[in-house]
């Protein structure tokens, strides 16, 4: 039996983005992007183009080399967003416009300040020019889940008739109940001509923890894509996790009967990715990615697992890319193995820069015979950040060169060890080993929240284009 397929649209890019201290440049969005492309989901969104201008070049360069997938940007409902949208996703080989405007009565009179007619008229005419110029477009109520119903369903009817492909209804403040969430997409599927012509979508945020059984309730009632970011970032609690809705899906096929188009496998990897470039921690109870989520401590747990993993395993590490804990990384590993340890805590490495890696490792290894993951991600820190051997020596561990970027938390996975075999041995300066020790221990543990204390996202955003929308400027951040 066909089991309905679901479409991931990823948004770690442009909400997740909003949230504090998740910011990225261009590079690490192309990184990440990479990555989610790797993952195997259906839409990356990339960002909002008028945002600023490293958001457009950002959606850019995505657009131009990431081809899979479809790359989307995101759009105010006025000309101008929908026009630097289409100007930033241009050479995509799969473009949308997501163009997205608030429906409920408290945003239209306090925020936008315009009448429901008026707002029905420019969400068609938004939608009518975006479809003029790209085919993929999607259209988003913001704060839908607090819209009168009769009227959502005017405003989703007139969008379908000015040609929105995908119709996202967001939860923006996280406020509904899974059955009230599920509810609303079964009555708009009810009541709204058009609707099976389009894929709905979800886009729940966090708030009241119920996002991904928000979203899960709204698949059960005839949505086919779900809105999600990696480790579950986003506005305020974040949004939907996109690892706990694929492994909920995958987990309980009996009750979600649906299939997705990601490589579960590569989970773990893409949430330790995102963790070391935002240098946010994931939180060590976080399911799926957490560094406890496949740890037994209980010996009454530890007991059962080592009878039947199934006693309190419902799924395997594996499946979701946590490292074979069978495996033991030591000095006799070989580059091979290093090169997919590596991957599999989510870095990839350029040849050049996987023999500094390499040279490093076996040093160490001939030190501390069994490397563990902490001291692996240590080790790739430092030539990320291209910490040298004689900068560490020549200066005092307080003056900031010899720190080399801290890791968060998360980003130090399961106190598992890992191996491999092969040769290796030869000349390992004294120098490099007196570094290594030096850099070893707890430092990747230091890392609290990197960007608490900085401002609102938005001011910064905002600074770049404060002459385009006045005053719906101040809302810049919708969905
Ligand atoms: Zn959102």
């Amino acid at each position: 039996m066909d089991r309905p397929r679901i479409t991931i649209f990823d948004t770690t890019l442009r909400d997740g983005e909003q949230s504090p201290g998740c910011s990225m440049n261009v590079q690490e969005k192309l990184r990440l992007a990479r990555q989610l492309d790797r993952l195997g989901v259906d839409v990356i969104e990339a960002g909002f183009p008028i945002a600023s201008d490293g958001d457009f070049e950002a959606v850019q360069s995505i657009a131009a080399s990431v081809r899979r997938p479809i790359i989307a940007g995101l759009a105010r409902a006025c000309k101008g967003d929908v026009d630097r949208a289409w100007q930033a996703l241009q050479r995509a080989a799969h473009p949308r416009i997501h163009v997205f405007l608030a429906t409920s009565d408290i945003h239209l009179q306090y925020k936008l300040r315009i009448t429901r007619q008026q707002c029905l008229e420019q969400a068609r005419e938004a939608v009518s020019h975006a479809k003029s110029l790209c085919s993929d477009v999607e259209f988003s109520p913001e704060d839908a889940t607090r819209t009168d119903v009769g009227f959502l369903c005017q405003v989703v009817e007139a969008v379908i008739a000015a040609g929105t492909t995908t119709v996202n209804i967001p939860d923006t403040v996280g406020y509904s109940m899974p059955e009230e969430y599920g509810n609303l997409i079964g009555t708009l599927k009810e009541k709204v001509a058009g609707i099976d012509k389009v894929t709905i979508s979800t886009h729940c945020h966090n708030d009241l923890g119920l996002a991904v059984a928000n979203s899960l309730a709204g698949v059960q009632q005839g949505a086919r894509q779900v809105e999600c970011t990696i480790n579950g970032i986003g506005e305020r609690a974040g949004n939907a996790s996109l690892e706990e809705i694929v492994m909920a899906m995958k987990v309980r096929r009996d009750r979600y009967a649906y299939e997705t188009a990601l490589t579960s496998e590569h989970l773990f990897a893409s949430s330790q990715m995102l963790a070391e470039i935002t240098q946010v921690p994931v939180q060590p109870n976080k399911a799926i990615t957490g560094r406890n989520a496949f740890a037994h401590e209980a010996g009454i747990h530890q007991d059962g697992m080592l009878k039947n993993p199934l006693t309190y395993e419902i799924m395997t590490p594996q499946s979701v890319g946590v490292p074979d804990s069978r495996l033991v990384l030591g000095k006799h590993s070989g580059r091979h193995a290093l090169a997919l340890r590596c991957e599999q805590l989510g870095h990839q490495f350029e040849r050049r820069e996987l023999d500094d890696v390499y040279r490093r490792f076996v040093v160490l290894a001939d030190r501390i015979k069994k490397v563990q993951d902490s001291d692996l991600i240590e080790l790739i820190c430092q030539v990320k950040t291209g910490t040298t051997v004689e900068a560490t020596k020549a200066v005092s561990p307080n003056n900031g060169v010899s720190s080399a970027k801290k890791l968060p938390a998360a980003a130090v996975p399961f106190q598992r060890a890992v191996s491999a075999a092969a040769g290796a041995g030869n000349p390992h300066p004294a120098q490099i080993s007196a570094q290594i020790s030096a850099s070893t221990g707890q430092a990747t543990v230091s890392i609290g929240f990197a960007g608490h204390h900085s401002g609102p996202h938005s001011d910064r955003r905002l600074d770049h284009h404060a002459d385009h929308h006045g005053e719906q400027e101040d809302y810049l951040w919708g969905v």
